[in-house]
């Protein structure tokens, strides 16, 4: 068996994994990445950037269908390729980047399947077994959908999101489990193309993490898209016959062609089974906030160890942690990281909700204001949103959450803001361009002391 030492060992080429093998070989370390399917990971093969695509695939379809009914001959199968294409065409192009930038790093890449043991990595690939030695390995494994006991997919009727973009026709009926950001997005994706699409939540409302004023304000924006919502149910059975019939805990019957499993993602950590390395009551691999495990010179990121399964704190956790090797005092701050839903309309959050704060027992102060009372969003029609802003007791920004046109991108500057501490005030004198959807975030600002320019505050 061939033997290879290196600097630095990552296994996963997910955002994870490409980003800290990028920036350790920009600190100097000899890096070789194992990957056992194609670069980019469940974000750029299968999560966030093909529903990103196929999401605004759809919406044009959506909104072509609303606008120029009469001029759209195309049938369903026909408009769902144009959404299943539109899935793919940017992923050739971001993989293709990520193994160029991996060349120009001088990045060595080994395809296969690995395994840890003994401080090595086995990786398996068709020919041949070869061992790789590191001074430090990053396990980036990692995350895959979970499975609900009795419910098992079977990649035509019963799906998970990895499915979705091999179905050859949309369901004409679909029931989705789970109303977390994975549930919401696809339940927008299929609502131009389903008959009828049911998004089924245990928890009380849609979006679960949110504060329950902006989780009713998305779930009744989901209704207008003729989404069915069913919270604060379990699924008690679900039998396939010639349709699926879902039997819910509060009687409701359900009959749809199609289930799509969204209730959450568990973390790939077989390729730790030879190793005393310890895990959370999760199943996540315990770090500390450099992401250092419990075994000198390992070291564990992204989906299958930090506490947020999103690509860009993988993405982060990774350069903590590369960084951290090298020597630089690197720790993981998590209260200013963005979580973001393209749902339409769009949602995004950061810091702390007004509910998570008064369960800490942290005194908070908050105020919202409405989309409606913009220029730009009466402008563009596109009126349906909210922007909540919440301060501590000393005006100190620590959380907001956008719902509306463009939230995603606005969110930012709120995360700057706690990054920053700044005082609310401080966006009080922020003059945005008019007419933009950001001008809401100086009303809102202003809307905490009863003094916005456009409304009372609520
Ligand atoms: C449908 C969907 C939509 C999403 N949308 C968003 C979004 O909009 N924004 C966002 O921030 N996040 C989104 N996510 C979450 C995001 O995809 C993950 O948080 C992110 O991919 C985690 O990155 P990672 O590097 O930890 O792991 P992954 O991306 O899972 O990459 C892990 C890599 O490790 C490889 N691997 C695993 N085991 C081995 C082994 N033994 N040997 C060799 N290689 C191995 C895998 O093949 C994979 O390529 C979405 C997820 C899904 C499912």
């Amino acid at each position: 068996m061939n033997e290879k030492r290196f600097n630095l060992l990552i296994i996963g080429a997910g955002p994870g994994g490409y980003v800290s093998a990028i920036r350790a070989s920009q600190l100097g370390l000899r890096v070789c990445v194992v990957e056992k399917a194609e670069v980019g990971g469940v974000c750029l093969n299968r999560g966030c950037i093909p529903t990103k695509a196929a999401l605004k695939e759809a919406e044009r379809i959506n909104s072509l269908k609303e606008e120029f009914s009469d001029y759209v001959n195309l049938s369903v199968g026909e408009l769902w390729k144009k959404v299943t294409s539109a899935s793919r065409e940017p992923v050739k192009y971001l993989r293709q980047g990520i193994e160029n930038l991996f060349k120009l790093h001088n990045i060595e890449l080994i395809r296969g399947e690995a395994y840890f043991e003994n401080n090595k990595i086995f990786v398996k690939s068709q020919e041949k077994t070869s061992i790789l030695q590191g001074d430090n390995i990053v396990i980036a494994t990692g995350s895959r959908a979970s499975i609900i006991k009795g419910i098992e997919p079977d990649h035509g009727r019963v799906i998970t999101s990895d499915d979705v973009f091999f179905l050859e026709m949309p369901p004409q009926r679909i029931a989705i489990i789970g109303a977390g950001a994975v549930g919401v997005e696809f339940a927008t994706l299929f609502s131009p193309f389903s008959q009828e699409v049911h998004l089924i939540e245990m928890l009380a409302h849609v979006l679960p993490f949110l504060d329950e004023e902006i989780s009713v304000t998305v779930e009744r924006e989901l209704k207008k898209r003729k989404i069915f919502i069913h919270t604060g149910v379990k699924v008690e059975e679900c039998r396939k016959e010639e349709m699926i019939k879902i039997t819910l805990s509060n009687g409701k019957t359900l009959d749809v062609d199609c289930l799509l499993l969204a209730g959450g993602r568990r973390p790939n950590t077989e390729v730790l089974f030879r190793t005393p390395i310890e895990l959370d009551e999760n199943g996540k691999v315990k770090v500390d906030r450099s992401m250092r495990t419990n075994i000198a010179g390992v070291y564990a990121i992204g989906d299958c160890a930090g506490p947020m399964m999103l690509a860009h704190t993988a993405s982060e956790e990774g350069i903590v942690a590369v960084e951290t090797i090298a020597g630089h005092k690197r720790e993981m701050d998590y209260s200013a990281i963005p979580l973001t839903v393209f749902s339409s309309p769009e949602v995004a959050l950061v810091g702390l909700t007004e509910s998570k704060a008064k369960k800490q027992g942290i005194p908070v102060r908050s105020s919202s204001i409405l989309f409606r009372t913009l220029g730009r969003a009466q402008a563009d029609k596109s009126i349906a949103g909210i922007m909540k802003l919440i301060v501590n007791e000393d005006g100190v920004i620590i959380g907001s959450q956008i719902v509306g046109r463009n939230a995603t991108e606005m969110i930012h500057t709120i995360a700057l803001a706690i990054r920053q501490r700044l005082n609310y005030k401080e966006l009080q004198n922020f003059v945005c361009a008019h007419p933009t959807y950001s001008e809401v975030i100086r009303e809102v600002a202003e809307s905490m002391d009863n003094r916005a320019i456009h409304t009372k505050a609520r």
